[in-house]
């Protein structure tokens, strides 16, 4: 399986790293090496002093599509979930200065964490879903998909045209404001309307 990532997805969230507003998403790959195993913590990794969490809505792709029309696109997946992509946020910037790819800080090992999924039927409207992670009982994120720039069916057809999707590959969809750095002994708790989909623990 693979897992695509959408940058940028959020308003407020381009204005908080002074990025430019992008004409098209902004996508890029995690491997499946990547995907943080189940109950184990997140340990942060040696190479950055500066890891992010971002929660995202996640999307299961349920069966094999390219070039999707966007009116066929929910056709393509049936369960929404909640994740974070951890981000090196340093190794980023830095990777941003030169002009090189982002994979060093976006696509290390633990760097995708992927709660629960759950039915979209058992969500409701899909694009007007709420969402939260929690810091140590604090929430430090609260999105809405109403304010995504590219709804998930935009994104279904946007992705299908570079790659093949495949049963089991996971959307990550943009994360909210927000963000911000973990550091050792934080727990970080996702929700989707008050439904718990994962908790982290780091290290
Ligand atoms: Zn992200």
């Amino acid at each position: 399986m693979k897992i695509i990532c959408i940058g940028r997805n959020y308003a407020k969230h381009i204005e908080e790293l002074e990025n430019e507003k992008p004409k098209n998403p902004v996508i890029f790959l995690k491997p499946d090496s990547a995907i943080l195993a189940k109950k184990q913590p997140f340990f942060i990794p040696t190479f950055s002093n500066d890891v992010h969490y971002e929660v995202e809505i996640l999307v299961k792709i349920c069966k094999v599509g390219k070039y999707i029309d966007q009116k066929f696109a929910h056709k393509y997946y049936d369960e929404i979930g909640l994740g974070i992509d951890f981000t090196a946020r340093d190794i980023q910037a830095d990777c941003k200065e030169k002009g090189l790819p982002w994979e060093k800080a976006k696509a290390f090992d633990g760097s995708a964490v992927i709660g629960n999924f759950v039915t979209k039927e058992s969500l409701g409207d899909l694009n007007s879903l709420n969402f939260t992670l929690q810091k140590n009982d604090q929430v430090v994120q609260n999105g809405n998909t109403n304010a995504m720039l590219w709804k998930i069916d935009e994104l279904i057809a946007y992705v299908s045209q570079f790659f093949t999707l495949k049963k089991g590959d996971v959307l990550f969809t943009g994360t909210p404001a927000g963000v911000g750095k973990v550091t050792e002994n934080d727990v970080l708790i996702g929700a989707i309307e008050n439904q718990q989909f994962f908790s982290v623990k780091i290290k």
